[in-house]
């Protein structure tokens, strides 16, 4: 297979171009080439006023490879394609009487659920939120009618914390293996829509997400694999530093060596467990800030100039980053163009922020994080779970600012940034539901955060014109930007630090930090536990 990069066509180009484009390049005749199949598609629109193409990466079949190679040597844009199938590391021949337990069922767990059922290896899930249908609707019941079921809402539930989102699934992981490749051909085979496997910047959306998750439980059944929803583990048993099972609520234990903690950033009593047992962790850095919304029609307008609501550009995006005064980066995060803000709280008399779209991005608002930071070591050094209280007292204090009913506290930009209080919103109204309380910002986060996000919102107004315009709205807070807990792990065999038979994995266990990414660990960590498991059946494991 060959590959050529950087083949630049105009927007707008006919689908035959492409193919004219590689036979040009080449120059070769038409019969010669096989197939021609798009790796990445991608396009530049950093400098806005001048024309916007697609850059392509293209796989070929092609007669006589070996030829063509050697005519166009010194051509770095053409080369061998890389393997990037996935090649499974085990597969058990025979029924092993061993089944891995994995907790959780968000991107992480659902990756090494479908490696271990691949694999024959007959995976139990157990996942304290519900299925993606019930899910749904109590998720719904917060947004509507202010009434949050604390196991089943935006974090708890089949499909993870990243089930009401973008669906984003892009990640700078470095992902030599190309397991990234597997999960997106995974998702595609579960029903979502072939183009993420080429686009630069893929995602699915919350809609079409809800029904890949369900399509690929099915999946893991058929398999020979188990999910039980309502299923929250309350406790690990533990002897001699190995793992020997789980306890659920209910009082069910369920014995097994091999334990994978796929539990998100929101699972707190879990990580409290798990420090009452001795299980090593420790607090990591993420960052504390603010929602904030424009229309997304002047994110369009400053991103692609005369190319603003292109059909092929689709909603345009941004990612900024300013080093503040006080020594602290405030950066945009976990951007949604097209989308709304969502209430994200999975606990009573809490406020946090989030965002999410649909799969078509046609919201009128464009919604992004504007964090701030932060570390163990200078803002929360009180051991492990010093994040976590930090974490809680800023929701519950958001939770107050809002009116005590699942509001959020918000305030215009303008206001936010005279330190005055809002009394309403203007032109950009809040997406966020239940509803935005307007007041005053300036206590909901630490002095030190709410200086910085002052000095960068005008620095990213001359980045992107409006962006501190006086009426964008802010709303608050928005603290799970990632995990403020890492259960570390082993780096050869991926077990925890000190428990053998433990695989902490995805973003709850420090080690992802989005769809993709999560999805991609759970594929590193079914890897051991599988050789693991199938090293012990044959009786070479200890
Ligand atoms: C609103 C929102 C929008 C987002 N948008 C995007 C986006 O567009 N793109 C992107 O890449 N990322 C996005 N993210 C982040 C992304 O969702 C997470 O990074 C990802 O889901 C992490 O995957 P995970 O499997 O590690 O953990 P999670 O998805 O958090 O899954 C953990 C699961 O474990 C379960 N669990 C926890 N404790 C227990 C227990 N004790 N017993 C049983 N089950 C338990 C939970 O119920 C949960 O279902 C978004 C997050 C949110 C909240």
């Amino acid at each position: 297979m060959l590959r050529i990069t950087e083949l630049s066509l105009p927007l707008g180009h006919p689908p035959e171009a492409l193919r004219e484009a590689v036979l040009r390049r080449l120059a070769i005749a038409e019969e010669d080439l096989l197939s021609c199949t798009v790796f990445k598609r991608s396009y530049d629109a950093r400098k806005k006023h001048s024309e916007i193409s697609f850059v392509y990466i293209v796989d070929l079949e092609v007669r006589n490879e070996e030829g063509i190679l050697q005519r166009l040597q010194g051509d770095r844009h053409v080369m061998v394609a890389p393997d990037t199938r996935y090649h499974p590391v085990a597969r058990a021949d025979g029924n092993v009487a061993e089944r891995p337990v994995i907790v959780g069922f968000g991107p992480c767990g659902l990756f090494a659920a479908l490696i271990l059922a691949q694999a024959g290896l007959r995976p139990i899930v157990l996942e304290r939120g519900r299925d993606v249908r019930r899910r749904t609707k109590d998720t719904w019941a917060l947004w509507r009618q202010q009434v949050l079921s604390p196991e089943s809402n935006v974090q708890f539930g089949e499909g993870g914390a990243g089930l009401f989102s973008d669906g984003k699934l892009y990640s700078q992981i470095k992902d030599p293996h190309f397991y990234g490749r597997k999960v997106m051909e995974e998702f595609v085979k579960a029903g979502a829509p072939a183009e993420i496997l080429y686009v630069s910047k893929p995602h699915i959306g919350t809609f079409r997400l809800t029904g890949v998750v369900a399509a690929m439980r099915e999946q893991i059944i058929a398999l020979g694999g188990e999910v039980r929803f309502e299923s929250r583990v309350s406790d690990l048993l533990l002897e001699a530093g190995r793992v020997q099972g789980v306890q659920l609520d209910n009082g069910e234990v369920i014995h097994t060596h091999h334990v994978v903690l796929a539990l998100g950033h929101s699972s707190r009593d879990t990580f409290r467990m798990l420090h009452r047992r001795g299980v090593f962790l420790e607090a990591k850095p993420f960052a504390i800030g603010f929602r904030i919304e424009h229309p997304q029609s002047m994110i369009d307008r400053a991103r692609l100039g005369k190319y603003a609501g292109h059909p092929e550009l689709g909603a345009a995006d941004y990612k900024l980053v300013y080093h503040a005064k006080n020594g602290r980066a405030v950066y945009s995060f976990c951007m949604c163009p097209g989308g709304t803000v969502v209430a994200a709280t999975s606990e009573p008399g809490r406020v946090v922020t989030n965002g999410m779209s649909q799969y078509s991005r046609n919201e009128r608002n464009a919604n992004a994080g504007i964090v701030v930071g932060i570390e163990p070591e200078k803002d929360f050094p009180d051991g492990p779970l010093a994040g976590v209280a930090l974490q809680e007292q800023l929701e519950s204090q958001a939770f107050v600012l809002g009116g005590e009913n699942y509001c959020a506290p918000g305030q215009q930009v303008g206001d936010f940034l005279r330190a005055k209080p809002s009394q309403a919103f203007a032109a950009v109204q809040p997406s966020y539901k239940p509803g935005v309380r307007p007041t005053d910002l300036a206590t909901a986060l630490p002095a030190y955060a709410i200086e910085a996000i002052r000095e960068a919102l005008p620095a990213f107004g001359r980045q992107i014109r409006g962006f501190d315009r006086e009426d964008a709205v802010l709303t608050g807070v928005e603290t799970r930007t990632s995990s403020p807990v890492r259960i570390t792990r082993n780096r050869e065999t991926f077990e925890s630090l000190n428990v053998r038979g433990l695989y902490p994995a995805g973003e709850g266990a420090g080690y992802a930090g989005g769809i993709l990414s999560a999805g991609v660990d759970g594929i590193r960590v079914a890897e051991a536990a599988a050789r693991s498991i199938l090293a012990q059946a044959s009786g070479k494991g200890d």
